[in-house]
């Protein structure tokens, strides 16, 4: 199964991918994630994608493009996968057109005030990269599942989470409607618990079955 999420930052689709993916053992493919290991290694691509992320801005189409040209070919993502963050433009989406078909599309809707509210107090595990509200834990510097350090993204600052708000609204709003179109696209309620929401995800994918 080819599952693409889509959401504003905040709405919850990194938390939900990583969940739903391994509920049905296929591959969660998240570009935020790859980049951010490109950052933490310290390559070229990394060094480049920074500048862009810590602005709150998006990464030239063309960088993002190939990395996941790559990734859906690995092993992993033979039995299918779940696409998080990307496409994120028109020209990422046409282009996933032409190299995998989705079967279904997930969009979590969450109200702007919350999304904010959401990602400043995010907290993110150095180790698993599992995402936790700073109000859900007890220790604020270990990770809950595998006792990794927590860390803040550089770009959860509420100045940054605004332009990447406002380049969400943009960019990847339209997406939306392109999918509509295509009748593929499946609207979440985003506001309630991770596991209702989960609940709810998983609900609409059993119903493709
Ligand atoms: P995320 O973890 O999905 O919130 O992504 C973090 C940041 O990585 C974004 O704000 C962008 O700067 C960059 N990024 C991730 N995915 C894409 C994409 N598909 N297109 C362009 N930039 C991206």
């Amino acid at each position: 199964m080819k599952l693409m999420f889509l959401g504003p930052p905040g709405a919850g689709k990194g938390t939900q991918a990583r969940i739903i993916a391994e509920k049905l053992g296929i591959a969660h493919i998240s570009t935020g994630d790859m980049l951010r290991e490109q950052v933490k290694n310290g390559t070229a691509l990394g060094l480049k994608a920074k500048e862009y992320m810590d602005a709150g801005q998006y990464v030239p189409d063309g960088v993002i493009i190939d990395m996941v040209k790559e990734r859906v070919n690995k092993p992993d993502a033979r039995e299918g996968f779940i696409l998080d963050g990307f496409p994120r433009t028109a020209a990422q989406a046409e282009t996933l057109d032409g190299f995998a078909s989705l079967d279904a599309v997930i969009n979590i809707g969450v109200p702007d005030e919350m999304l904010i509210d959401r990602i400043c107090g995010r907290r993110v595990c150095t180790d698993c990269g599992a995402t936790y509200h700073e109000s859900m834990l007890h220790d604020k510097e270990k990770c809950p599942v595998c006792s990794g350090s927590m860390y803040v993204r550089d770009d959860d600052k509420e100045e940054t989470v605004r332009t990447r708000i406002n380049v969400y609204k943009e960019k990847t709003q339209p997406l939306i409607d392109y999918y509509a179109k295509k009748g593929i696209l499946h609207e979440i309620d985003g506001t309630g618990t991770i596991d209702e929401i989960a609940d709810k995800v998983m609900a609409a994918i059993e119903a493709l079955k």
